[in-house]
C-alpha cells in the first residue's frame, strides 16, 4: 500500500485507518455476504474462499476466519448503522495477500530458509520444570533443517549451539547468507493459566499504523524494515498456520501480528511460530517428544512448500 492513509485516535484506542463498507467492497470482488448472527457474525462467500467475521466488538472485532483458519486482523471490523466497515490496511495486508497472492518476480525462487531457533546461552526462554524453551526450539530446528534439505532447500540455522545470538543480529544471519525465508521458532507458556492454554500462533510484523494483535491498539506502529515485506509475511504467516492445523491436532489460536524485532528487523518475508505451550501438560510432553517434533518440522516444510506454490518461486 503506497497510499497514505489518514490516522486520527479514536475512542477504543485504535488509530483509525481508512474505512470501507465490507459489503461494497465484497460486491466489487464477487462475494456472496449473509448474516450467519445478526449484528454480530458475517461471512462472505466467493471465488473458491470463505470469510469469516467477527463483528461484536464484545468478543474483539479482529477475528476473523480465512477458509477455516484463524486470522486476526490488524484493525477491528466496525458495526454503524447496520453497516460493517473493515480497514483498507486488512484489506490490502490481510485479507488481499492471502485470497490473491503476490507472485515472486520472474526467476525468484524460494530456496534458502533461514531458521531462527528462538533463545540461547544464558536466555533460556520459557522455563517450565526442568525443561528450557531454548533447547526445545534447536532441537526442531535441527529437525526442520533435515526435513528441508531432503525437500531441496539450502537452510541456514541462527545458532546450532547453546550459545546467545543478540536478537538484531539474527535477521542479519539470514540477509548475509541471501535467504529468502526467515522463520523463528518459539514455544510459549502461559503465567496465569498453566494447564489451560493451548495452541499454536504465527507472527508477522504489524502493518505501519497497527499495534501488535495482543498489544490491543496500544503502543508502537511506526514503518520499519519489516513491513516492506508486509504481503509476503502475511501470506507466510497464513500458510503456516494454516499447516499446522491441517496437519498437526494443535488449537488454532490464529494468524498474528507483533513488532518483536527480529521481525522488525528482517530483509525478507519473516514470521515467527509459537508453536505449543510447554506449560500445557499434554502439550509440553508433545514438545518434549521427538516424534511429536518431527512431526511438526514436516508441518513447517509443508507451509513452506505452500507459501512457495503460492508465490509461483
Ligand atoms: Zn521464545
Amino acid at each position: 500500500m503506497f497510499a497514505p492513509l489518514g490516522f486520527a485516535r479514536g475512542k477504543s484506542g485504535y488509530a483509525r485507518p481508512n474505512y470501507v463498507r465490507l459489503d461494497e467492497w465484497a460486491r466489487a470482488n464477487v462475494f456472496s455476504v449473509r448474516w450467519l448472527e445478526h449484528d454480530r457474525t458475517l461471512e462472505m462467500d466467493g471465488n473458491g474462499a470463505r470469510l469469516i467475521f467477527n463483528v461484536d466488538s464484545r468478543s474483539d472485532a479482529r477475528k476473523a476466519q480465512i477458509n477455516g483458519v484463524r486470522v486476526w486482523l490488524a484493525f477491528p471490523v466496525l458495526l454503524q448503522n447496520g453497516r460493517a466497515l473493515i480497514s483498507q490496511t486488512d484489506l490490502a495486508e490481510t485479507i488481499g495477500p492471502i485470497l490473491r497472492p503476490p507472485g515472486n518476480s520472474p526467476g525468484i525462487k524460494v530456496k534458502t530458509i533461514c531458521i531462527d531457533p528462538g533463545h540461547g546461552g544464558n536466555d533460556p526462554g520459557y522455563q517450565v520444570g526442568s525443561n528450557d524453551e531454548k533447547k526445545y526450539t534447536l532441537l526442531l530446528a535441527q529437525e526442520v533443517r533435515a526435513q528441508l534439505k531432503t525437500a531441496g532447500f539450502k537452510v541456514v540455522l541462527t545458532r546450532t549451539t547453546d550459545v546467545k545470538i543478540p536478537l538484531e543480529e539474527r535477521p542479519d544471519v539470514a540477509r548475509r547468507a541471501g535467504a529468502d525465508l526467515f522463520i523463528s521458532l518459539h514455544f510459549n507458556a502461559s503465567e496465569t493459566a498453566r494447564n489451560e492454554v493451548k495452541g499454536t500462533e504465527i507472527f508477522c510484523c504489524s502493518p505501519a499504523g497497527a499495534t501488535s494483535t495482543n498489544a490491543r491498539g496500544e503502543g508502537d506502529t511506526r514503518w520499519v524494515v519489516g513491513n516492506r515485506y508486509d504481503e509476503k509475511n502475511a501470506l507466510l504467516a497464513y500458510e503456516m498456520q494454516k499447516s499446522y492445523v491441517k496437519n498437526l491436532d494443535v488449537e488454532d489460536r490464529g494468524m498474528k501480528r507483533a513488532r518483536f524485532e527480529v521481525l522488525r528487523e528482517a530483509t525478507m518475508p519473516a514470521i515467527l511460530i509459537e508453536g505449543g505451550f510447554m506449560s500445557h501438560p499434554a502439550e509440553g510432553k508433545k514438545i518434549y517428544d521427538p516424534a511429536y517434533r518431527k512431526q511438526m518440522a514436516h508441518a513447517i516444510v509443508e507451509g513452506v512448500l505452500a507459501y512457495k506454490r503460492a508465490v509461483r518461486g
